[in-house]
């Protein structure tokens, strides 16, 4: 079997990447959301421009599949005149931010998101590598201590801005007005630190010792995101994170849209969801707790038809079980650990516990129906 190909850096709009099904076309939606038109327009690009299908990545993103090398060239267009594009792929390469979804208008987050995204696309900005990214998490308790970012912003138990370098428990103490010139510093010393590692946790889990100051204890994150009415709409699951083009222009007629990391999407002041496709909006529905990536025959490296497995076991799990089911080794869908992952072979599907995609399997050559006697 041959190794499976790392690109080595996470697509954009300006900067997209080959798939076995054409060109993905990753937007990056400003302060993590997009409005109604933005939305709707988007729906009506990936019919005209590539194949109707519209993921929502780990990081808050959404993106087109199945672009072509014509179709490209107007599909930009259209994003750029939507206010979607960044001036630059350099920039757009470092202005990967995630956002928490719950801010209200006129909010501090809102204004560190805008503060942090004209930071970072200064000319002078620390070039980041192309996974490295922040999260804005300044809501009363955080929620995005799940998501990959390797510079956050969080709130301590009382109340107070920190900032956080990922896989340090304390965070440095700031205030609105120095955070952002704080969070470049960090990503400099990240950058004059790093010789060849390209996230954060790893850096220190290496041994590097951060600058001084970050002293004030994290909170612990409790929350458990799930579909359901919240005070700023109704937070739908897409199974796999994947919609169809009519089921977002369904939901944009609803309402603005804040991205999540979570293969959710919060439709903003929605009190009643439309009946459309592959919306998940029972918080016990099983596809909530399976991950899959693209697979065969969309990509490329893929091995096996990983939806269509995912959603025959999914029936058969346990109320506690989460399911990682990869293409390939690569894991591109869940990068890290997780407690049972399944990965296709040339020669089956091996089932690994507790580890990654690509780390040594309990059993291997296994069928489907194997996998499910065994979970
Ligand atoms: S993990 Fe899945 S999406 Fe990633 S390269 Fe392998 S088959 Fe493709």
């Amino acid at each position: 079997m041959s190794a499976p190909q790392v690109k080595g850096y996470c697509p954009g709009a300006l900067q997209p990447m080959e798939s076995g099904d054409g060109i993905v076309v990753r937007i990056r939606p400003f302060n993590g959301r997009l409005r109604r038109a933005q939305a709707d327009a988007i729906a009506t690009f990936a019919a005209a421009h590539g194949n109707g299908m519209i993921d929502l990545s780990s990081r808050g993103n959404i993106q087109l599949r199945g672009v072509t090398k014509d179709s490209y060239a107007p599909l930009i267009e259209g994003l750029g005149r939507l206010g979607l594009l960044d001036p630059s792929p350099e920039i757009e390469s470092r202005r990967n931010i995630i956002v928490t979804p719950f801010w209200q208008t006129g909010e501090e987050t809102e204004a560190l998101a805008a503060a942090l995204t004209d930071a970072v696309s200064a000319e002078d900005a620390p070039q980041t590598p192309g996974k490295f990214g922040f999260a804005i998490d300044t809501g009363r308790t955080p929620k995005l201590q799940k998501a990959s970012a390797d510079i956050r912003m969080e709130r301590d138990a009382g109340g107070g801005l920190i900032l956080v370098a990922d896989g340090h428990d304390k965070g440095k103490p700031v205030t609105s007005e120095t955070i952002i010139e704080e969070a470049l510093a960090l990503a400099s010393w990240f950058m004059e630190t790093r010789e060849t590692q390209n996230r954060m946790a790893r850096l220190l889990t290496d041994g590097a010792s951060l600058p001084s100051g970050f002293i004030v204890p994290r909170q612990v994150q409790d929350y458990v995101p799930e579909p359901g009415y919240t005070p700023l709409g109704a937070m739908v699951g897409l199974a796999f994170g994947q919609l169809p083009v009519e089921t977002l222009a369904s939901l944009a007629k609803q309402g603005g849209l804040r991205m999540t990391p979570w293969r959710m999407l919060l439709v903003e002041s929605a009190r009643r969801l439309p009946d459309v496709p592959g919306l998940i909006t029972d918080p016990s529905d099983p596809l909530l707790r399976v991950t899959a990536c693209t697979g065969a025959p969309r990509c490329a490296q893929g091995l096996a038809r990983t939806r269509p497995l995912a959603r025959k076991i999914a029936p058969h799990m346990a109320a506690d079980q989460f399911l990682h089911i990869s293409g390939c080794a690569k894991g591109c869908a869940h990068p890290k650990a997780a407690p049972l992952t399944v990965t296709a072979t040339a020669t089956g599907l091996d089932l690994i516990c507790d580890g990654r995609a690509d780390d040594a399997p309990a059993a291997t050559g296994l069928t489907p129906e194997d996998i499910i006697k065994a979970i």
